[in-house]
């Protein structure tokens, strides 16, 4: 079978399903393929904290770029809600950061200076300010309080852009793109059903962007970062008013009355799904010193997601030079905070819109991705040739 679009994206996570939407929003004809289900993988094992100013630990085009997406949910959500009818549940609860110990203080406290120079809220508050905000929690020796991040239910922003995505675009389930070849002005696509000739190509998939990247001459190394999980539904009366990061852990209550607590971050578990004794082990641990009077809740589900994890935990975006291939990979531990700018990029760079200046810092050439040249090596070329010839 052979199918012709103008866009083609890779991986039906929350990257790939956001910048298919765009770009159907744009007049495009777009086709997805996923490997397996849509967002069957990190976005929506994603705890969903949009923590722009939580995670990112100096200033400059990263941090503006967390900022930048996280300001953009509300409109996000009430945009999927009025297209699909699915509430992501957005909510803007502010982000708790405790710190057990005075050197994370100092720590912190520089954060919030920085992050106010650069314009944003973020205030540090006394061990008495913290037991007031946050009763539940233990208070250390103070804590950051950022009251502009959130968080959203990522499960159900990934039932929201399948169905947004379903609506405007081909979906195709179940069928992984296998190779990719550059033919001039388009992209020739392999995957077990069909070839795909498409005017440009949109890499998204998230940890397992390793498998085509290095078809099209890419360095960029993605690799999968594994994270444990679990979901605890609180008994008694007392509950977490925000969410609440404890130096080690996250807590993140969700609408539902669970939290979800997470996350180990495990770079040597590549793509082995297993919840683990000892990653438990190190949850419950943490989460019972985190917030002690909530260690009788009961624990509903665990679950392990793979992080896209790349150089300096930053995503590459745009297009690589000369042919009609864009980047959305390496999102890390953001990807679900940084999937309205992100979609928002993609679809300028495939319609060629200007790339603004404040976002060079993440293009592909930029980020070093490109392996000393912009199209396939030889030998990968070749092999893909190969490859979509025995397929056809
Ligand atoms: C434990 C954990 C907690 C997290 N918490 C947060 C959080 O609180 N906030 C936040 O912002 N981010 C969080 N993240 C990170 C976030 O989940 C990821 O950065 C984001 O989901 C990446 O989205 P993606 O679409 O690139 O990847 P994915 O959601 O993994 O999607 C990639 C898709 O591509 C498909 N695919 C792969 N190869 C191919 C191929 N060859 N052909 C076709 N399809 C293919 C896969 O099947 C997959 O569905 C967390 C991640 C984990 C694991």
């Amino acid at each position: 079978m052979s199918l012709v679009c103008d866009v083609a994206v890779a991986g039906g996570g929350a990257i790939g399903m956001a910048s298919a939407w765009r770009l159907a929003q744009a007049g495009l004809n777009v086709a997805v393929f996923e490997r397996d289900r849509l967002g069957a993988e990190a976005s929506s094992a994603a705890a969903g904290m949009l923590g722009a100013q939580l995670e990112v630990h100096e200033p400059g085009p990263f941090y503006q770029l967390c900022v930048e997406s996280r300001e953009r949910y509300p409109a996000f959500a009430e945009e999927l809600l009025a297209e699909t009818g699915i509430d992501i549940q957005y909510v803007r609860s502010g982000i708790l950061k405790v710190a057990p110990a005075p050197d994370q203080a100092a720590a912190l406290q520089a954060q919030a200076a920085w992050q106010r120079a650069a314009g944003s809220r973020a205030e540090w508050l006394s061990a008495a300010e913290v037991a007031h905000l946050e009763p539940a929690a233990s208070a250390g020796c103070g804590g950051l309080w950022l009251p502009e991040d959130g968080h959203v239910q990522a499960p159900l922003l990934v039932q929201a852009l399948a169905r947004a995505v379903h609506q405007t675009c081909q979906v195709f389930c179940g069928e992984p793109v296998l190779a990719v070849r550059c033919m001039g002005d388009s992209v020739l696509l392999q995957t077990p059903a069909r070839t795909v000739a498409a005017g440009a190509l949109v890499v998204a998939a998230g940890a397992w962007a390793g498998t085509l990247l290095p078809q099209l001459g890419v360095s960029f190394p993605v690799v999968p970062v594994k994270g444990q999980l679990m979901a605890v539904r609180p008994r008694g009366a007392l509950r977490l008013q925000r969410v609440l990061h404890s130096g080690e852990v996250y807590l993140v209550p969700k609408r539902d009355g669970t939290v979800v607590v997470g996350a180990t971050e495990e770079h040597d578990a590549g793509f082995q799904r297993d919840v683990t004794a000892a990653g438990l082990a190190w949850l419950l641990d943490a989460y019972c010193r985190a917030v002690p009077g909530l260690a009788d809740a009961a624990v509903e589900r665990t679950w392990t997601g793979f992080r896209p994890g790349s150089p300096l935990g930053q995503p590459v975006l745009g297009a690589l030079p000369d042919v009609p291939v864009h980047l959305a990979v390496g999102h890390f531990r953001n990807g679900i905070l940084l999937t309205p700018i992100t979609a928002e990029l993609v679809c300028r760079s495939v319609t060629s819109q200007p790339w603004p200046v404040q976002w060079q810092a993440f293009l592909p050439q930029a980020r070093g991705a490109l392996a000393g040249q912009s199209r396939a090596t030889p030998a990968t070329a070749a092999a893909s040739a190969a490859h979509l010839s025995e397929r056809r």
